[in-house]
């Protein structure tokens, strides 16, 4: 707190680790005397950068940019971009943190980085929106490279966004390579990553339960955000026979007690670029409350898709009183620490964001392994491969915990096993 002064949700991130490591540091006193926790919570580098471009009226327009490379000792830096207007160092921060132990669950090769602008895409015109990301790459390109770290998408950076950055680094710098993940499937990326971080966190939703003799099928189903991750948490979970009743955006909540209509949600998101207040326009007897209050509707499962700090200690209680059995985490840190302390107190079911969506970076590192191989997997043996490493997280995270004495407290589990590996080859490393 005294080194970075202000970076609130960086805070938050790095107590709830530290706190849980603390018996791995009582059990490792080499780690204590190579300054390994001071080291991890120190980025190896983090940049920020002026991103100057010209709106359609002719005006002049100045945003941030940031790229945080934060630990590379496992793989090159790998995590998203975030163009929203809220993006701050402490954001990106917090999440370029939870990447270096989410990056290791997957048992990929990929350290831990992200990135970002306080530039908020909405209401721009793809003009716009070109010029933008022409104007952040042209600063990023040199920082980054398919064997030094690799960007992909997070809020506000999605498959347009992608292309337009895409085409910009190659452009400066001559070379088709895999520096960007989430590009579309005509110029290297993979089938079935648009789908991986939704379809991933309804993977190992699933596999909590198979654990605890139990399946998806006829569960309700409350999902909130209305982007990537919610759409496709959605369609998965609908395939698997639950029933999705609710999702958001930052304005407001649909209900709809017959299930979610999601042609109808993709057509208002995906193509229309619209809010989800629209979706009762179509389907009329479905509800839309303004503002916040989703985790007021009881269901069985929740799975918050939106963003950090979503879901406090009174949403986490309303949940809880309402008979809720499971949450797994979309977005990353949706709860605040009193609703994690809450959800572990009454033994809900519980898994934190970096072990429950963390499919959609390990299917980027298989866009970058096919990539690398110059071929496509078809979407089967990608999807494929994404259950096997979602259900190889929940075992990892199950036994840290249970190694522990926590047996069922996936915080725990998560912050233990993410981060042995990298600890570990730390050490091998040297003072680096
Ligand atoms: P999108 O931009 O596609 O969607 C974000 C959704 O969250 C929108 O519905 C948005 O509503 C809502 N939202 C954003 N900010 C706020 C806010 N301050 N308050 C309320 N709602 C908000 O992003 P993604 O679906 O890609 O990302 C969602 C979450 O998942 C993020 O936490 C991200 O870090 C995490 N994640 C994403 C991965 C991916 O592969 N895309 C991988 C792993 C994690 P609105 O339109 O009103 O802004």
């Amino acid at each position: 707190i005294r080194k970075n002064p202000g970076e609130k949700e960086f805070h938050q991130a790095a107590t709830e680790v530290l706190t849980t490591l603390e018996p791995v540091i009582e059990k490792n006193p080499q780690f204590q005397k190579a300054a390994l926790l001071e080291r991890l919570v120190e980025p190896e580098r983090q940049l920020k950068f002026r991103v100057p471009w010209v709106d359609d009226k002719g005006n002049v327009q100045v945003n941030v940019g940031y790229r945080v490379e934060f630990n590379s000792a496992i793989g090159p830096y790998k995590g998203g971009l975030r163009f929203h207007p809220s993006v701050n160092i402490g954001i990106i921060k917090f999440l370029g943190f939870e990447q270096i132990f989410k990056n290791s669950l997957t048992g990929l090769p990929i350290g831990g980085g992200k990135g970002g602008s306080d530039f908020d895409p909405k209401g721009k015109s793809d003009n716009e929106v070109m010029a933008f990301c022409q104007s952040f790459m042209t600063e990023l390109y040199r920082h980054i490279g398919a064997d030094t770290d690799v960007p992909a998408g997070d809020i506000g950076v999605g498959g347009r966004e992608i292309g337009y950055l895409y085409g910009q680094y190659k452009r400066i710098t001559n070379r088709y390579e895999s520096v960007l993940t989430g590009k579309g499937l005509t110029y290297g990326g993979s089938l079935a990553r648009k789908e991986a971080t939704g379809y991933g966190l309804v993977y190992i939703t699933a596999e909590m339960l198979r654990a605890h003799n139990d399946t998806l099928a006829g569960k309700k189903v409350v999902v909130s955000g209305s982007g990537n991750v919610a759409i496709y948490a959605t369609e998965k979970a609908q395939q698997l026979g639950a029933k999705v009743v609710a999702l958001s955006d930052s304005n407001g909540w649909i209900y709809d007690e017959e299930g979610i209509d999601l042609a109808l949600v993709k057509e208002i998101k995906e193509v229309r670029r619209g809010r989800i207040k629209e979706y009762v326009q179509t389907r009329t007897n479905a509800e839309y409350h303004e503002g916040k209050g989703i985790w007021t509707i009881p269901c069985d499962v929740a799975l918050p898709c939106a963003t950090q700090n979503e879901l406090n200690g009174d949403d986490a209680r309303t949940l809880i009183k309402n008979g809720v059995l499971a949450v797994a985490e979309g977005a990353n840190m949706p709860s605040t620490l009193e609703a994690t302390e809450e959800f572990l107190k009454n033994k809900i079911m519980y898994i934190p964001g970096k072990a429950a969506n963390a499919g959609g970076v390990a299917t980027s590192a298989l866009e970058m392994s096919q990539n690398a191989q110059r071929l496509s997997w078809s979407f089967e043996e990608v999807d494929q491969k994404l259950q096997g490493i979602m259900v190889n997280i929940y075992r990892q995270i199950s036994e840290a915990a249970a190694a522990y004495d926590a047996p069922g407290n996936f915080v725990l589990g998560a912050n233990i096993a993410g981060f042995l590996k990298v600890a570990n080859a730390m050490m091998d490393q040297g003072i680096v």
